[in-house]
């Protein structure tokens, strides 16, 4: 630990204002409950309110997104969006004639909107697959080169 860290740690101690569990940023007004920095949920209350929940699992769902440190959170996304791709590409490239004449009620509405689910479910897994290998290539480079 050097100089600067013991005077955080000291700082960070001695006014007793919560940090992050995430990025370790200090935020300075207790009422808080989000991290200004990274949006983490920094107080237990804060995924229990109904409003504050749905910003914690948004919280969530961006970290799975953007950096996804285990192949378990890979593997997750996959099995989570692997049905909307698949009702994407049955949308898509489907007899259409046949689909629509099994499905009663089913126009062009249901059909803009199942081909938006697995769109968007289609570049979630791509994201996550990204970002996961870009992830995998950096670690192991800097396992090789320890720097
Ligand atoms: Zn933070």
């Amino acid at each position: 630990m050097n100089e600067m860290d013991a005077v955080e740690y000291e700082r960070a101690d001695s006014d007793s204002s919560p940090i992050c569990p995430c990025c370790l940023e200090i935020v300075e007004s207790d009422e808080v409950l989000f991290c200004p920095k990274c949006g983490a949920p920094i107080d237990p209350v804060a995924s229990m309110l109904p409003f504050e929940q749905i910003l914690a699992e948004g919280y969530v769902w961006r970290r799975a997104g953007d950096s996804p440190r285990s192949w378990v959170v890979l593997v997750g996304i996959w099995l989570l969006m692997l049905p909307g791709v698949l009702l994407g590409l049955v949308i898509l490239f489907g007899e259409r004639s046949a689909w629509t004449g099994n499905l009663e009620g089913a126009g062009w509405s249901e059909t803009v909107f199942l081909l938006i689910y697995g769109a968007v479910s289609a570049l979630l897994v791509v994201k996550v697959t990204r970002n996961f290998l870009k992830r995998a290539g950096k670690s192991a480079s800097d396992s090789a080169n320890p720097a």
